[in-house]
């Protein structure tokens, strides 16, 4: 492709997004098709000869946009949030153009230092202690690997990676019952298995009960397994739980066991200084993981991982041992040996860019509205004869229940009402379940929502409630 080609080509992708952006919020929410619909569409064989951009791009328009759920709809209220800000937009567009390939120092010199500057800033802007060093990975679940791995080399002293796990004590690690299905699955990479993730119950506050921890620790003690580490969980999806990270943590240094944090969603809300009772201690952990690809902005993929000691990982990671000799000592840094990934992306880039357009101040007010907004809405279903709250905002996550009394079955009914609120398309909420029973819930989060948008979706729940609703 030709210079002048390639100009006129990004300048039309770059015209699409931006009407993309505009009329976004006259789309159904969630995708409306059926699965195969989209893969019915393309050609089921690659072409031998080059098409030109204009078939290419006309293609993408009339096949993918409809064929999406839209993640930076104002009403997408589903899962959590997964913004794309439009200076992160613009500033992937110029990581590609760079194609940077970011696995060591040598290789991409600005990516890693801007990489190190950029934790360095979301350090200070979520309010930890000088002491956390970090990195981008790509995802939490990669993060939480890597700290699971942590746990298990540190436990092992660093026998695993040489000699696998069998004929080595059973490694153990504990969370409470309410964590996120991604310290499951390290569980299984980890090759430590399902059984050795021990779940501890929470108590009415949904927070790991601390003497529960304490005693499955001692027991597994007297049973011969090896306690590793804890992972400790604040803002969790379901419904927000969080543990009490300064008891945890004290419990877990008693005991000499690793411990992570994960705040994927919460983490982000911690630049607002008056939320930060919600990870009181967090100073104490090992390794926390929070992702700004979730509520601050930054585009997928960007998840910050934060060490205290950075050794433990690279000892664990790193696949040229001889380089630990100098790690930490001339202020290189290998990134590719703090994660799972050799190559990597320059993702720094969208960090620099999010934090200078719109400065902690403007991201603070978007994270103030999104509680308040939610808190609102909460209030107003709250006030509704029909539902009921079944937990109370944290951050900006409730969850609620549609109970009329003269039906039976609720749990029915509340998945009815979701299905029939997504395909209307006004708004995209997804259900849960909370101590047995079906539940709704609701987040906000996307970036460029207004206080407008929360007042439609009561308006979208409270009418198709009525629909729903058994006529008999
Ligand atoms: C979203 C989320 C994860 C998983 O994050 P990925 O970046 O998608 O891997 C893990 N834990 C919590 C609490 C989350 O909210």
């Amino acid at each position: 492709m030709k210079k002048s080609e390639f100009e006129k080509w990004s300048a039309r992708a770059a015209q699409w997004s931006a009407q993309y952006m505009d009329t976004l919020d006259e789309r159904p929410v969630r995708a409306q098709t059926q699965p195969g619909d989209i893969a019915k569409l393309i050609d089921s064989v690659p072409p031998e000869s080059g098409e030109s951009m204009e078939t290419i791009l006309k293609d993408f328009e009339n096949i993918i946009p409809d064929g999406m759920t839209h993640w930076q709809h104002p009403r997408f209220f589903a899962y959590f949030q997964s913004n794309a800000a439009p200076a992160s937009m613009i500033a992937e567009q110029l990581a590609t153009t760079l194609a940077a390939q970011c696995m060591l120092w040598q290789t991409s010199p600005a990516a890693t230092e801007l990489e190190t500057c950029m934790i360095d800033w979301l350090r200070q802007s979520v309010g930890l202690s000088k002491e956390f060093k970090g990195v981008l990975q790509d995802t939490a679940s990669s993060a939480t690997l890597s700290a699971i791995l942590t746990m298990r080399e540190r436990a092992l002293n660093w026998r695993g990676n040489v000699e696998g796990l069998s004929g080595q004590p059973r490694v153990r690690i504990y969370a409470s019952s309410r964590t996120h299905s991604s310290i499951d699955k390290a569980m299984w990479i980890a090759g430590l298995g399902q059984d050795n993730l021990v779940k501890i119950p929470t108590d009415e506050h949904f927070a790991l009960d601390e003497h529960a921890l304490e005693k499955a620790i001692a027991d597994d003690r007297a049973a011969g397994y090896l306690p590793a580490g804890i992972v400790i969980c604040v803002g969790g999806t379901s419904m927000g739980a969080t543990d009490r990270v300064a008891n945890v943590c004290k419990i877990a240094k008693q005991e000499n066991l690793y411990t992570h944090v994960d705040a994927a969603w919460a983490g982000s809300a911690m630049i607002c200084e008056e939320l930060r009772t919600l990870w009181d201690g967090v100073d104490e952990a090992d390794s926390l993981v929070l992702n700004p690809h979730k509520w601050l902005g930054a585009s997928m993929e960007c998840s910050a991982h934060f060490i205290k000691d950075p050794t433990v990982l690279v000892k664990t990671l790193a696949i040229q041992p001889e380089y630990l000799k100098t790690h930490g000592q001339d202020g290189l840094v290998n990134y590719s040996e703090w994660g799972i990934q050799l190559g990597r992306r320059f993702r720094a880039l969208k960090l620099w860019f999010l934090i200078r357009a719109y400065g902690l101040d403007g991201l603070r007010t978007r994270i103030r509205h999104h509680i308040q907004w939610s808190e609102k809405l909460c209030k107003r279903l709250r006030s509704e004869p029909d539902f009921e709250i079944v937990t109370d905002p944290i951050l900006s996550l409730f969850t609620f229940r549609y109970v009329p009394q003269h039906i039976a079955d609720h749990d029915e009914l509340n998945l009815q009402l979701v299905n029939a609120i997504n395909d209307d398309g006004r708004i995209y909420l997804t259900q849960s379940e909370h101590d047995g029973k079906r539940v709704i819930r609701f987040v906000s989060g996307q970036f460029d929502m207004e206080e407008k948008d929360v007042d439609i979706a009561f308006e979208a729940i409270t009418d198709i409630a009525k629909l729903v609703l058994p006529t008999t």
